[in-house]
């Protein structure tokens, strides 16, 4: 828009003019012509009312700078609100970013599942009605041992149809060790009440014995719980009585255990150099009659709760009306088949499961990775930052080994500014790496704004966008 005179009105092409000139058909086409209307009035309007309040010089503005300005604001109002960020937040497994990502051979089974009919409730043997869950029961019993599986939409749903199905108008007896809040309003206590189930706790929040369990039981009992505690952990004086010895309790007195794992893994994690979370199997081993588990932890699948155990309680658990309120839907059982596909063959999960190559990336690696992109960010950023290359310690994320650390690398960038401006420099920052097109999330410590690069994958994309980074005091 040029500004030709002061004194000149102005001058703005009529409404019908503009819908029919050639350079709003595209957007016509693409938005539909009420809304291109609307838009464009509401920016006429704007443009006068700019004018009026000595804003803006009176110019003569041409149908095709209105309709490139138009254009501009209908793509912001119609860009989707599921967007792709950066996760160099450290914390992989991050439930507010999205958790797992999905290996090739679960997008395609989603695509599949989201694009064709498919076998969903049927039985293409008998040609009868099927069950949803029979789709991954052969895969999930084959790698946890487990006589009878039914999946439900995340692991809180796992928690409360359990609980209900299992321990409704009963009393559950739980450790007050593992009377846990997993983030956001999950509560075990709560949990509980909902589902129906009278609270017993026994112990203390660091100690618990068998002889609490044994003394807790009576007529009421109809269960034994079992909580990971996996967002926080007990160290020093502490007793718990483990799953085998617990499972012996609950039998002799005609109970069910039911252990709620969190993570749950399938295998064990240290062949990589995780640290040790306890698996399903063994849990299972160990005498806990349904254990339940999140998919997309540790798992690496799609959003999903896991209940798996022995086969009559599963049959109860599966008959609870609340089954059909809390089912997954057939996108995430693709997802899941052919993520379960995947721990066949453990020896090349870590370069197919991507969370697991993600969690086992090299230190040095993602050094090297830091090093390398460094020069690129510091000339960028300019003389009012330092821009280094150090180690750094990450996170699994999603409650597990919350006290467990990954040893990362990041890119370290630190204001040059008085201390005192340095908070506003590091939040200025931040903000301006979360509005570029993909946004760009670290974390801010130690008035240094960490990226940390484990999860940076794609390079190209992130170097791309960054001559877009408004930053004030920028070089260049
Ligand atoms: C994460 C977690 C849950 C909740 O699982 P979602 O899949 O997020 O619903 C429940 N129990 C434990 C112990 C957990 O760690």
């Amino acid at each position: 828009m040029s500004a030709r005179s002061a004194s000149q009105p102005l001058r703005l092409p009529s409404i019908d003019s503009l819908l029919r000139h050639p350079a709003c058909q595209p957007l016509a086409e693409r938005y539909g012509r009420d809304t291109l209307l609307a838009t464009l009035r509401l920016l006429l309007d704007e443009l006068r009312e700019r004018v009026r309040l000595g804003l803006l010089e009176a110019v003569e503005v041409s149908p095709e700078v209105l309709a490139g300005r138009v254009g501009e604001r209908l793509a912001v109002q119609h860009r989707s609100h599921v967007r792709r960020v950066f996760n160099l937040t450290g914390t992989v497994l991050h439930t507010n970013l999205g958790r797992a990502l999905l290996p090739e051979e679960a997008i395609e089974a989603v695509q599949m599942a989201a694009r064709y009919p498919l076998n969903l409730e049927f039985d293409l043997r008998s040609g009868k009605r099927g069950d949803r869950d029979d789709l991954i029961e052969g895969l999930i019993r084959e790698l946890t041992g487990a006589e009878a599986v039914t999946v439900v939409n995340n692991n809180a749903a796992a928690v409360l149809l359990t609980l209900n199905s299992l321990g409704a108008r009963k009393e559950g007896i739980i450790s007050r060790g593992e009377l846990i809040e997993i983030g956001g309003a999950f509560r075990i206590p709560d949990i509980m009440a909902r589902a129906g189930v009278k609270l017993h706790e026994v112990g203390t929040t660091n100690r618990t014995h068998a002889r609490d369990y044994e003394a807790a039981i009576g007529p009421r009992s109809g269960l034994i719980m079992r909580v990971h505690a996996s967002n926080y952990s007990i160290q020093g004086f502490t007793t718990s009585v483990p799953t085998a010895e617990l499972a012996q309790i609950a039998h002799q007195h005609g109970l069910p255990l039911l252990e709620d794992l969190g993570s749950g893994s399938l295998l064990d994690l240290t062949r990589w150099g995780l640290p040790a979370e306890p698996t399903v199997r063994q849990a299972l081993l160990d005498g806990a009659d349904i254990v339940t588990f999140s998919g997309d932890k540790l798992l690496g699948g799609p959003q999903a709760g896991l209940i798996v155990g022995r086969k009559e309680l599963i049959a109860r658990i599966k008959k609870n009306p609340l089954k059909r309120a809390l089912r997954v839907d057939k996108m995430t059982l693709a997802a899941l088949e052919a993520v379960l596909g995947l721990y066949r063959n453990p020896d090349r999960l870590a370069e197919r499961l991507p969370s697991l190559r993600l969690l086992t990336r090299p230190q040095a690696d993602i050094l090297a990775q830091a090093e390398r992109l460094q020069p690129a960010l510091a000339q960028l950023l300019g003389d009012g930052w330092s821009v280094s290359a150090m180690p750094a310690l990450g996170m699994i994320g999603s409650g597990s080994q919350p006290v467990a650390r990954l040893a990362s690398a990041a890119l370290c960038l630190r204001p040059l500014t008085s201390k005192r401006l340095r908070g506003r420099s590091l939040l200025t920052l931040e903000e301006a790496f979360r509005a570029l097109p993909i946004a760009v999330l670290g974390r801010i410590d130690d008035d240094t704004l960490w990226l940390d690069l484990r999860q940076l994958d794609d390079e190209p994309a992130w170097l791309a966008q960054l001559d877009q980074l408004q930053v004030e005091g920028r070089a260049g």
